[in-house]
């Protein structure tokens, strides 16, 4: 028998009003069984070397093979298959030292255009835009008072699509800037904003941005797509001013869902190659010289947005599941540059130090 039919017999329909994503977090027991279920997951998957991991595996055109990029280690342990419509499929292997997930083989940086070759034209629409833009103001909202006001601050969204991030960026009176790969969405962003202006390419090609001094950096559903993320993150430091914070929006490896939903998780979509939890994420930022970091919980947009409303029981123990986990199926994290950073934005959040006061010597 499987899962679904599983819960059926001990569950009813007592939680089908909860969103499928948040089921998990609020059926009695869940929590235990899928955690269990995971371990077990991890201690029967094979750890291989990737001489004996690439012979058994097919290379694709644009592709190659890795090792962890968080901590060197070279051994595979090869978890899950995903795949979806128009025939993609790609493999997930999780590091036996540090945990962290990603797609091997990967995609050559030089050739992530040959995902992007399909335009964004689907992604302008009316309901697609606004739920965007619901959850934008639901990340900043749980890192209150962080970004509530923007006037003399400068913020660079990285990876700006058309603009919606950067529309909202400058009615709260930020000086926003965007940068994207896709030439047409940038088109699209500059017929939309007013005082924002988006540019076409990477940050050291687009002189206002190369010279940095940014107070605050975004990366909106970015992070999963990066294949030299060290290098990225290295670069995004360099670009924030003294004080300056990175504000991550991405899928959560560590997360409930993924954990009941193996290979048919939502996180593993068609172009996502590297999935993060709240420890592989601090590894990136650690090594990158980022000097702290804090996590707000993703309850799910609809039921933090009021739209969802859940019996107070039932909210409560979603809210319980979801932090005594970790932090639900998507992960809201900002990132501190230094301790000015910290002195001046961490007071009310809760900010776990990667570096020592004053940084590395
Ligand atoms: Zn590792």
């Amino acid at each position: 028998m499987n899962w679904k039919s599983l819960a059926r017999l001990a569950y009813g329909s007592r939680y089908a009003k909860v969103p499928s994503s948040q089921r998990v977090y609020v059926r009695p027991g869940e929590r235990w069984a899928r955690e269990a279920q995971w371990q077990w997951l991890i201690r029967r998957a094979p750890v291989l070397t990737l001489d004996e991991y690439a012979a058994r595996t097919e290379l694709g055109a644009i592709e190659e093979f890795l090792s962890c990029m968080m901590c060197g280690e070279s051994r595979q342990q090869p978890l899950f298959e995903p795949a979806g419509g128009n025939g993609w499929r790609y493999r997930v292997v999780r590091c036996p030292a540090c945990g962290f997930l990603y797609r091997n083989p990967n995609v050559r940086p030089e050739r992530l255009g040959d995902l992007y070759a399909a335009g964004y034209s689907g992604f302008l629409t009316g309901a697609y835009a606004a739920n965007r833009q619901r959850r934008y103001e639901l990340v900043m909202r749980g890192f209150s008072p962080v970004f509530d006001e923007g006037k003399e601050r400068r913020l660079l969204d990285f990876g700006c699509g058309v603009g919606l991030f950067l529309e909202l960026a400058e009615r709260r009176g930020f000086d926003a800037y965007g940068v994207d790969l896709s030439a047409d969405s940038v088109a699209e962003a500059g017929r939309r904003l007013h005082r924002a202006r988006a540019f076409f390419g990477a940050p050291e090609d687009v002189p206002e941005i190369a010279a940095g001094g940014f107070d605050v950096i975004t990366l909106w559903s970015v992070l999963a797509h990066l294949p030299r993320p060290l290098e990225d993150f290295a670069r995004f430091r360099r670009l924030l001013a003294p004080g300056g914070l990175l504000l991550i929006l991405t899928v959560n490896a560590g997360s409930l869902l993924l954990k009941a939903c193996g290979p048919g998780w939502n996180g593993f979509t068609k172009n996502h190659l590297m999935f993060y939890d709240s420890r592989t994420v601090r590894t990136l930022l650690r090594r990158t010289g980022f000097a702290g970091v804090a996590f707000a919980p993703h309850y799910g947009d609809s039921v933090e947005a009021g739209t969802t409303r859940l019996r107070p029981e039932l909210a409560a123990r979603l809210r319980r599941t979801v932090e005594r986990g970790d932090g639900g199926n998507m992960m809201r994290v900002l990132a501190f540059a230094d301790d000015e950073a910290i002195g001046r934005w961490g007071a009310s959040l809760d900010v776990h130090r990667l570096l020592p006061p004053g940084g590395l010597a």
